[in-house]
């Protein structure tokens, strides 16, 4: 018997979480807030170099933060584009 494995949410754009911030993300920050999530649960915040620090410590004082990954370890969607409307009916 072995116990589930945290799965992180699924990332779709790379682009750092910080509020105005634009910038490509290269970390993700997986967090868990125990009352609203199940313990397998992991949030994902993207941040850029710049922003990593400040929301991990944000995160890091509420106890939430639960570990930092590179961003290229996160399961990302792969979103179809749907710039062509599917015409069916
Ligand atoms: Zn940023």
């Amino acid at each position: 018997m072995t116990l589930p494995v945290p799965t992180p949410d699924a990332v779709h754009d790379l682009v750092c979480s910080a509020r105005g911030c634009r910038e490509e993300a290269t970390w993700g920050l997986l967090w868990n807030n125990p009352k609203l999530h199940t313990a397998q649960r992991r949030k994902v915040w993207l941040a850029c170099d710049g922003h990593r620090a400040q929301l991990e410590e944000f995160l890091g004082t509420r106890s939430f933060l639960r570990d930092t990954v590179p961003a290229t370890d996160l399961p990302t969607t792969d979103l179809p584009e749907t710039e062509q409307p599917a015409a069916d009916g």
